[in-house]
């Protein structure tokens, strides 16, 4: 390859953001370059949720680290399709009270809920989102039956999924597909170290295979994430509100043993998800596969121990919300950012109360033991012994868990706290373009990609529109 390539757009990072983002521009005629740091590799690849996936297609291999009292534990996707490439797809459009709240707080031109609608439908029309054929799994229709007994609402979510061919809607199986066909090119295992302006251009200087190449654009967009997209910008010199807002959905989990087999290996994943009591905190059902409920069980060695005999009689759920709010600052010589936490006001709380909400509701499911997943936490066998639980969650020792970021550049015409205006041009940036989760202005409370897709599908058009002006 030749040290220096020349497009007229490229585009930094191929997950949902940068995989529409990329898809238009080509549509729109323009020669257009996907960048991304990790492998190229099919769907199919290796099997979802193993050990291989994790090694093969998640950023270092599952390691992430929010640092704070407690610490947010959370994973990024890296490879060409980003975080689609190993998520659930479970989907739900923004709803309309978060977009009006980021519209109102951040003065974010036209996010209305019926003027995003049509981008949603557009990328829906593509990644198609489909609901559960027939009924669900035991392990999700045991949160349902538990949340009924209690008088709670819950819904199955729709998917991103082909339910008829049994492929999962990833970018890598719809927008990477129709970017390609409109002859853009994914360059894969290509990171962008840094990025300058240079005259009318820009530059970004990238490692591909050990070396340096350049690749010189006349547009630019950064779509690697809610964690690298601010980490690259604050390399190459812009920081202004970039990397100070970002966001979680932190979950804590418990595990539940019921009387008989729920969780049976072929089975669809779990849809049910009680949305209820949101924004306080949101509940839903996990994968639970040996692996995962080992790594769900790591501090409680009382319900470990039993995995390898009841494995089929036990499932993992959660309660998330969006507590914490963190900074990404570079370090020098490391490759990662250093990503550091503090947690404001009663979401911790209400993220408590939510895990106890959970067992409450996995109890009237018939359970007969739950372990909350925190150490030193009894495994519980009554939904009488939830009383005998810390009155809060304890802050050094608990570990939150996480696979939604964003917010971490925020758009909006309000340049106290924005770091791009309304369509994700950085703020003073001579046209440069984020185009990611980082441009949300906070948790979308619902799964994030289908927000991530309808924003980044807005602004696409907004800038081929205007030339990329
Ligand atoms: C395990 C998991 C489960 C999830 N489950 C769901 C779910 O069920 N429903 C839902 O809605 N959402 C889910 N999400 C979240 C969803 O996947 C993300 O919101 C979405 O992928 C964010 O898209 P993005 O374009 O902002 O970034 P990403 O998907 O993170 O893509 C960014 C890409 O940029 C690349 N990159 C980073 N830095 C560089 C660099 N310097 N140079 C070149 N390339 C770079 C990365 O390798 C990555 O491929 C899940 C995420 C994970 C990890």
């Amino acid at each position: 390859m030749a040290d220096r390539l020349r497009t007229h757009v490229a585009v930094i990072g191929s997950g949902p953001g940068g995989a529409v983002t990329a898809a238009l521009c080509a549509e729109a005629g323009y020669e257009t370059l996907l960048v991304e740091e990790g492998d190229d590799l099919p769907l199919d690849a290796c099997a979802h949720f193993s050990g291989d996936e994790i090694l093969r297609k998640y950023r270092n291999a599952g390691i992430g680290m929010a640092f704070g009292k407690p610490s947010i534990s959370y994973v990024e996707g890296c490879c060409v399709g980003g975080g689609s490439e190993v998520n659930r797809g479970l989907y739900h459009r923004t709803p309309p009270y978060v977009l009006e709240q980021w519209a109102k707080a951040y003065r974010v031109e036209q996010l209305s809920p019926d003027l995003l609608a049509p981008h949603f439908a557009a990328c829906e029309g593509t990644a198609r989102i489909a609901f559960l054929p027939g009924s669900a799994p035991p392990l999700s229709q045991r949160l349902g039956d538990g949340a009924g007994e209690l008088g709670w609402e819950t819904i199955q979510a729709p998917r991103l999924y082909d339910y008829e061919s049994g492929r999962k809607q990833s970018m890598s199986a719809t927008f990477i597909p129709r970017f390609r066909r409109a002859g853009g090119q994914v360059m894969a295992n290509m990171r962008a170290l840094r990025i300058r302006r240079n005259g009318k251009q820009w530059h970004a200087a990238t490692l591909h295979q050990g070396r340096e190449v350049t690749i010189e654009a006349d547009a630019l967009f950064i779509a690697c994430g809610a964690v690298q997209t601010p980490a690259l910008l604050r390399r190459s010199g812009f920081r202004h509100n970039v990397g100070n807002s970002l966001r979680f959905h932190p979950m804590l989990k418990a595990v539940a043993l019921f009387d008989r087999p729920v969780n049976r290996p072929g089975d669809p994943d779990p849809v049910h998800q009680i949305k209820m009591f949101e924004p306080r905190f949101g509940i839903g059902c996990s994968i639970s596969s040996p692996a995962l409920l080992a790594l769900a069980l790591a501090g409680s060695p009382q319900m470990r121990r039993r995995i390898a005999a009841d494995a089929a009689r036990m499932g993992i759920y959660y309660v998330q919300n969006g507590t914490g709010h963190a900074r990404v600052r570079g370090l020098p010589l490391a490759r990662d950012p250093l990503v550091s936490v503090r947690h404001e006001g009663g979401d911790l709380d209400d993220l408590y109360d939510g895990l106890k909400h959970l067992m409450r509701a996995l109890f009237a499911a018939g359970a007969e033991a739950v372990q909350p997943c925190l150490p030193g936490f009894p495994m519980l066998h009554s939904v009488d012994e939830l009383a005998s639980l810390p009155g809060r969650l304890p802050r050094r020792s608990a570990m939150l868990t996480s696979v939604h970021v964003f917010a971490s550049c925020p758009m909006g015409e309000d340049r106290r706290l924005s770091a791009t205006d309304s369509w994700g041009r950085v703020h003073d940036g001579d046209g440069l373009r984020i185009a990611d989760a980082s441009l949300m202005c906070g948790p979308t409370i619902a799964n994030p990609q289908g927000s991530v897709m309808a924003i980044a599908h807005r602004n696409a058009l907004h800038a081929i529109e205007r030339r990329f002006a």
